[in-house]
């Protein structure tokens, strides 16, 4: 699916759930506080949204209980400001499992190569699948704001992992749209909400220092 076609589905979209009766339920994977802050502003008239944190490779362990926490205090201040009961289901931390079984295959990979590609796959099908077995009407990922990731290749593997799932809807999305972020990145000022400096795997750490 080309750019054009990506947007112009996406604004269809919004247009077809804006003249419901009933917003649908949206299943949004989310993986910290700064990422999430645009998508949550821009969907949430649209859809009933709860937060699914799966992200079993963020390592170090506090780092995803930091990264967790943050997005709590992230949901707390959002639901207080727009009246929402937004909810974040957090999946257990499991890196030992996620590495050893899908990471360290790929340990040589440049970011943003076929390691990533299939880090994305994994938590997105995670997703998929409570969503699936929770009666869902969508899915989508905020991973698609970051700078350091391209939505294309984010929204091609979840097309492609969603077509498996025929009573769930992957919203399409490129959450750097918009000013996405430029929003987040004043959310994160203006709050001082933790922003950090590296995507979650050890290898991600090693980029940091490499560079
Ligand atoms: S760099 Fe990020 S997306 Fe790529 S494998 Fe590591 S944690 Fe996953």
């Amino acid at each position: 699916m080309n750019k054009k076609t990506d947007h112009h589905w996406e604004i269809e979209k919004l247009n077809e759930i804006k003249a419901l009766d009933k917003k649908p339920s949206l299943l949004m994977h989310s993986c910290c506080a700064v990422c999430n802050s645009w998508p949550l502003e821009y969907l949430v008239p649209y859809f009933n949204i709860t937060l699914y944190y799966n992200n079993s490779n963020i390592y170090p362990e506090s780092e995803f209980d930091h990264r967790l926490s943050e997005l709590k205090n992230y949901v707390d201040l959002f639901n207080e400001k727009h009246a929402t009961s937004i909810t974040i289901i957090a999946q257990p931390y499991d890196y030992l499992n996620y590495h050893a079984t899908y990471l360290s295959k790929r340990a040589d990979d440049k970011e943003g190569y076929k390691r990533c590609g299939m880090c994305y796959a994994l938590r997105i099908t995670e997703t998929l699948n409570y969503a699936s077995q929770n009666g869902f009407d969508y899915v989508t990922t905020v991973m698609t704001i970051s700078r350091q990731k391209n939505a294309d290749k984010i929204n091609g593997i979840a097309k492609r992992l969603a077509s498996g799932y025929p009573k769930i809807q992957y919203f399409y999305s490129n959450f750097k749209k918009n000013k996405g972020i430029d929003f987040s990145v004043n959310v994160s000022k203006n709050l001082g909400i933790y922003r950090q400096e590296y995507c979650g795997c050890e290898y991600s750490v090693h980029n940091l220092y490499d560079e």
